[in-house]
């Protein structure tokens, strides 16, 4: 892609509801736009990183053997009426009514849904275990909603149910999420830490928030260190390994404010090994039981013959969210740099072109088109700028690798540079092997 060319709104005006690091480099890189409070346009650079995300996220849902689905987002209140929870939602929900005055909703989560659907087609425990999911947009009417997509009403969510008979295997399919969840956020090169959590308006006993250390997070956790030393490698997906994995991890101090006390906490963490910190909640999974199956009248035929009523678990990750939230645990010192996994491109090249230097601008056309050819995904900064501005703009688009076409770049060799280190003279060749790798 031409950065000539490229759907980039750079801008330097910031509103002055723009805080935190994450927002206001959102909007001065062109990745969003506000249309309306808590509402986002998402331009093609935030969302081709996005579209990473979610790519990431379903691989890895994919692997543990959920299947993808898509529910709409805009829902028949009835089925909440049955749940109870058309109230208890309150003014969160948005509620619309069609043109035969018929109650619908903007959904906000699925568990309803879902579970209206497996009702009418699952007869039998021989059918079960089942491990749905979609990722699909949802509307929250959040009484403050900030920090541009970190707390916005309209938002990207993977949200994924599991459908068991009992709850011993309702647990394996917990734990099989827990470990998609550690394997997705590692992809991402975040460290997300499990927290017990307060289960909430969800109800249920079993819940964990998947949480990511940063200044600005809005929730207060509480922690021991030794959590961060966990290798996830050791373990392999298999029933036991997997509840051993929950139980290491379930075996450190790691909870959220709601749920912390410090006599507790003094007792099992040395002084020494106390974290105590502010953290983004990016995926949250909770175990619930017959919370929704029970009213909802969502039973199946045990092998006995009896009637019984599915037992299930809700798990969420917050996909806008997580662009917000990868920004703020990874934009340092002014200087964005996107993980290699996600990047919007995978390499700048960035001529000198000042001065009318014709000469850079076709060698770097060259190193592009070859690039191309072997499916390396290149932005070539095309744009008449000086280097400083050029250098500038970068640091806010935050593409982990860039070729730089000046000085140091003679016959064929380059200025390579990964952001944060030094830069190197490099052949091509050996830049396209950095690449692949
Ligand atoms: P929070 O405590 O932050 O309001 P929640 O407990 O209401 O979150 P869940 O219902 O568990 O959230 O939703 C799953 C995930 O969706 C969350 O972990 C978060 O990443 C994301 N999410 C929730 N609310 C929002 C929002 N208003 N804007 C963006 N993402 C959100
Ligand atoms: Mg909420």
């Amino acid at each position: 892609m031409l950065l000539s060319r490229l759907f980039v709104p750079i801008t330097k005006d910031l509103p002055s509801d723009a805080k935190i690091k994450s927002h206001q480099l959102m909007l001065r890189s062109g990745m969003i736009r506000q249309s309306s409070a808590g509402i986002y346009s998402w331009l093609p650079l935030g969302f081709k990183i996005m579209k990473k995300i979610e790519q990431i996220v379903r691989e890895e849902q994919n692997n543990i053997g959920a299947q993808e689905m898509l529910m709409p987002t805009i829902q028949s209140a009835e089925i909440w009426k049955e749940s109870g929870r058309y109230k208890d939602y309150g003014d969160e929900m948005l509620r619309i009514k069609d043109r035969q005055g018929r109650e619908m909703l903007y959904g906000p989560t699925n568990e309803e849904l879902i579970t209206e659907i497996f009702r009418s087609s699952v007869k039998s425990y021989k059918s079960l275990p089942q491990l749905l999911y979609h990722i699909q947009w949802k509307f929250r009417d959040e009484m403050r909603p900030r920090f541009g997509v970190m707390r916005c009403r309209e938002f990207f969510m993977k949200d994924a149910y599991s459908f068991d008979l009992d709850e011993y295997s309702a647990k394996t399919s917990y734990n099989k999420m827990f470990f998609a969840y550690l394997k997705t956020f590692e992809r991402l090169s975040l460290k997300a830490i499990p927290m017990a959590a307060d289960t909430g308006p969800i109800g249920g006993d079993l819940s964990h928030e998947f949480i990511i250390l940063a200044d600005t997070g809005e929730s207060k956790i509480y922690a021991d260190k030794k959590i961060f030393e966990i290798n996830l490698k050791k373990f392999e997906f298999s029933k036991s390994s997997l509840e051993d994995m929950r139980k290491e991890f379930s075996s450190f101090y790691a909870v959220t404010d709601e749920k912390f006390v410090k006599k507790d906490f003094d007792k099992k963490v040395s002084k020494a090994n106390q974290i105590i910190t502010t953290g983004i909640e990016v995926g949250h999974i909770f175990y619930f039981g017959d919370k929704y199956s029970k009213p909802l009248n969502c039973m199946i035929d045990s092998k006995e013959g009896k009637k019984t009523s599915i037992k299930m678990g809700s798990y969420g990750i917050g996909v806008s969210r997580l662009v917000g939230a990868i920004i703020e645990a990874k934009y340092l010192n002014n200087v964005m740099k996107w993980p290699k996994s996600i990047s919007p491109y995978d390499v700048v090249i960035i001529p000198n072109i000042s001065k009318n230097n014709i000469e850079n601008l076709n060698k770097a056309e060259k190193v592009y088109n070859d690039l191309k050819k072997q499916n390396v995904d290149a932005l070539l900064d095309d744009v008449d700028e000086n280097m400083s501005a050029k250098f500038k703009k970068h640091d806010l688009l935050g593409i982990p690798y860039q070729i730089i076409i000046g000085s140091k770049s003679s016959g064929d060799k380059f200025e390579f540079k990964e952001v944060g280190e030094e830069s190197q003279i490099l052949k091509l060749n050996e830049i396209k092997d950095k690449l692949k790798k």
